[in-house]
C-alpha cells in the first residue's frame, strides 16, 4: 500500500477545492482496507471526489484514498463481481464487450464503482441499484460484511451506505445478455445525451429533487466564483468551500419547496 503526505485535494477533486492531507494511504488489498479501517476508523474516504465537497481549511490528519485499490472482475453468466476500484465508465466498456447489457446509461458517469454503488449513481431515470445484488464491505470492526440490495434502502442518489462508516470493496451485479447492434446505439445515444451537461469543475448534480429548481429562475446565480447552472454548481476557478456552502444556502432560501443535497460533504461539519 501507498502512503503519501500532503496531499493537496484540490488537485484531486473534480471540484477543485479541497485542502491538504498531511498522510493518505491508497489501499490497493482487502488486507490493506482492513488495516486502515481498523487504524482510522473515522477516517474520510475517498474514491475519484467526483461528489465531494472536501472543506478547504478542515483539518484532515489522515485520509482513505480508494483510487489504488483492486479494480478486478470476474464473470460468471450474467452475473458480474467487481471490485471498487473499477472506473464505472471501465465498467460500462468491459459489460459491452462481454455481451452484457443493462447499465449503458452510466456511459461516460465519472468515478468509482465503489462510490456509484454508494450515491446510486444512475441517469434518465434509471439507477445502479436496479442491477446490484450484494455489496461487499469492511465494516467498523474491520470485518469483511455481505450486504444484500434490500439492506441498503436504496433511494435516488441515496444507499444506507453513505451514513456508515464503511468501505466499499466489491460488488455483485446481475446483468441482461444483450443485443450488439441495439447496445451500441443506446450506449451512444446516453454518450451523446451528456454532451449537454454544463462544462466547468464540478461535482455533477447538487440536489437530488432538482427537477423543484426548474419552476425557478436560478441559473446565473452566484456567490464568489461559484455559479448554478442547471443542476450543477461550477467552480469559475477560485471558488471555496464556503462559496459553495453560501450558494447553496441562497439557492435553498429561494425556493419554498426543500431540496435535498446530493453532493457529499467532507471535513464540512465546522462551516455548515
Ligand atoms: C461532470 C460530472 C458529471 C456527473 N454525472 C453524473 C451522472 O450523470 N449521474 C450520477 O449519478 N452521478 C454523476 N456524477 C457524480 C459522480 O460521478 C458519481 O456520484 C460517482 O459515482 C461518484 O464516485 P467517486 O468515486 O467519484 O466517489 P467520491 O466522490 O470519491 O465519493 C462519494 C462518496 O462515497 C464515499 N466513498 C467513495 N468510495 C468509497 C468506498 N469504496 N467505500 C466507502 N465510501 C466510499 C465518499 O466518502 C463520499 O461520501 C457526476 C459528476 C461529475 C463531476
Amino acid at each position: 500500500m501507498q502512503v503519501k503526505t500532503d496531499i493537496d485535494l484540490s488537485k484531486k477533486t473534480s471540484f477543485g477545492i479541497g485542502c491538504i492531507v498531511p498522510i493518505c494511504y491508497f489501499p490497493e488489498t482487502i488486507e490493506d482496507v482492513i488495516w486502515c479501517k481498523k487504524k482510522f476508523l473515522n477516517a474520510p474516504i475517498i474514491g475519484e471526489g467526483t461528489k465531494v465537497l472536501v472543506n478547504d481549511k478542515a483539518n484532515i490528519p489522515v485520509l482513505i484514498d480508494m483510487s489504488e485499490f483492486d479494480s478486478s472482475y470476474n464473470v460468471e453468466d450474467n452475473i458480474v463481481f467487481v471490485k471498487s476500484g473499477m472506473k464505472t465508465r471501465d465498467l460500462v466498456t468491459f459489460l459491452y464487450n462481454v455481451n452484457l447489457s443493462g447499465l449503458e446509461f452510466l456511459a461516460g458517469v465519472p468515478g468509482l464503482i465503489g462510490g456509484a454503488v454508494i450515491m446510486n449513481a444512475g441517469t434518465c431515470g434509471k439507477n445502479i441499484s436496479k442491477f446490484v445484488q450484494e455489496v461487499n464491505i469492511i465494516n467498523e470492526l474491520g470485518e469483511v460484511e455481505i450486504l444484500k440490495n434490500k439492506e441498503l434502502k436504496f433511494k435516488r442518489r441515496y444507499s444506507t451506505l453513505q451514513n456508515k462508516k464503511v468501505i466499499v470493496i466489491s460488488v455483485k451485479l446481475k446483468l441482461d445478455y444483450i443485443n450488439i447492434q441495439n447496445t451500441y446505439d443506446v450506449l451512444t445515444s446516453y454518450i451523446k445525451e451528456r454532451e449537454k451537461l454544463p462544462k466547468g469543475k464540478s461535482a455533477g448534480g447538487i440536489f437530488i429533487n432538482h427537477h423543484t429548481l426548474k419552476n425557478y429562475n436560478l441559473d446565473g446565480f452566484s456567490y464568489g466564483d461559484a455559479y448554478l447552472k442547471g443542476n450543477f454548481i461550477i467552480n469559475k476557478g477560485k471558488a471555496t468551500t464556503q462559496d459553495i456552502l453560501n450558494l447553496i444556502r441562497i439557492i435553498k432560501n429561494t425556493v419554498k419547496e426543500p431540496l435535498e443535497l446530493e453532493l457529499q460533504l467532507i471535513g464540512c461539519k465546522e462551516i455548515v
